[in-house]
């Protein structure tokens, strides 16, 4: 006999992480190409020292610094290992069987696969024309059972961002007990002054909770750390339930420690400069080329190809550039370093 396992797992999408081909660019998965910084490697090479002792659960020390530096209390803040599992950990703090999570789609791919593993019903609200969240829409679509929103902003993979008249509209029009997560993984790309940093709602909404890493401009993907930041510690606590123990590793503690230092945070602001400047010439080159690549504000592009998307991407990788695919859809193409950026503008002028 077969093993008698959950009827949702077979229908469930499978996540689709960024394929790794030796000798080729790797575009596919958001990352920074550039190693952790010098200072920050050191603290790794210490913390493994220690690696014999569990870490400490509740992350006491760097919550205590995501505080400090975002002038918030402790117990708002919970540390997760990676900004994915504060999202899983966020849906099982609030929704029961039956009862809903809306989302924008297409958005980050991971959130109707742990709404569904949860046991929850996934609200898809599609993006409107130019890629952007349909927050009207979207408020729209709440009902008694909705217990949570996601806002992905910049959203994954469009990289469009919703301005703050927008969501501060459509915080208004939500119920002041359905929680809203405003997933900000990209949040340090952002150069555009009309897109609100979500900690500055956190007083008027003690509803939202924003959601970072420190995968993405921090370059600590490997490492798995983010961050939630609550208007309300209940919900902070609620996440905290939800949690496997052990879940974020001392090193993992320590690269993010060392990574909220002076010398670091110069640095990841350097390295995010260069993206910002990169993905406006990246975009612009795209746009000569005649693709319709939306407005961004994280670290990648958003390629519109419909059915040509899989040839396309079939064609970089032939070209020994790897992109993210979606069949049907498009392509998410990662800002990288200016020579990474110009062997994929190669190919992209090549495949016209
Ligand atoms: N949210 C969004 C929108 C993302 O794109 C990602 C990474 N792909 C994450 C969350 C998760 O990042 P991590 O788990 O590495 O912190």
């Amino acid at each position: 006999m077969s093993p008698q396992l959950r009827p949702a797992l077979s229908t469930l999408p499978a996540y689709v992480p960024g394929r790794t081909v030796p000798g080729a660019i790797k575009l596919a998965s958001n990352e920074t190409p550039y190693p952790p910084l010098p200072h920050v490697l050191e603290r790794i090479a210490a913390a493994a020292a220690g690696a014999n002792r569990y870490p400490d659960s509740n992350s006491t020390q760097l919550v205590g610094e995501l505080a400090a530096c975002n002038g918030v209390d402790a117990a708002q803040v919970r540390v997760g290992c990676g900004s994915v599992s504060l999202c899983t950990q966020l849906v099982q703090a609030v929704a029961d069987a039956d009862d809903e999570v809306i989302y924008a789609w297409r958005s980050f791919e991971a959130y109707p696969i742990i709404t569904t593993v949860s046991g929850a019903s996934s609200v898809q609200v599609p993006l409107d024309g130019g890629y952007v969240h349909d927050l009207d829409a979207m408020a729209q679509r709440v009902t008694g059972k909705t217990r949570l929103v996601f806002v992905c902003n910049p959203n994954n993979p469009t990289g469009t961002a919703v301005d703050r008249d927008a969501l501060v509209r459509f915080l208004r029009a939500v119920p002041s007990d359905v929680v809203v997560a405003l997933d900000e993984a990209y949040r340090e790309f952002v150069a555009d002054d009309a897109v609100p940093d979500g900690l500055t709602l956190l007083d008027e909404f003690p509803n939202v909770v924003v959601l970072r890493t420190f995968s993405k401009a921090y370059g600590l993907a490997g490492l798995r750390v983010g961050y939630a930041i609550a208007g309300d510690p209940a919900v902070a606590a609620a996440i905290a339930q939800t949690q496997v123990p052990f879940a974020v590793t001392t090193v993992a503690q320590a690269a993010a420690l060392a990574s909220l230092e002076a010398p670091a945070q110069e640095q990841m602001r350097e390295r995010v400069a260069e993206v910002v400047a990169e993905r406006e010439r990246v975009r612009a080159e795209l746009l000569r080329l005649g693709h319709a690549v939306p407005p961004t504000q994280a670290n990648f592009v958003w390629v519109p190809l419909g059915d040509t998307t899989t040839a396309w991407a079939a064609g970089c990788e032939a070209r020994g550039v790897i992109v993210r695919a979606f069949a049907g859809s498009g392509a998410r193409v990662t800002v990288s370093s200016p020579e990474e950026n110009d062997r994929f503008l190669a190919a992209a002028a090549d495949l016209v």
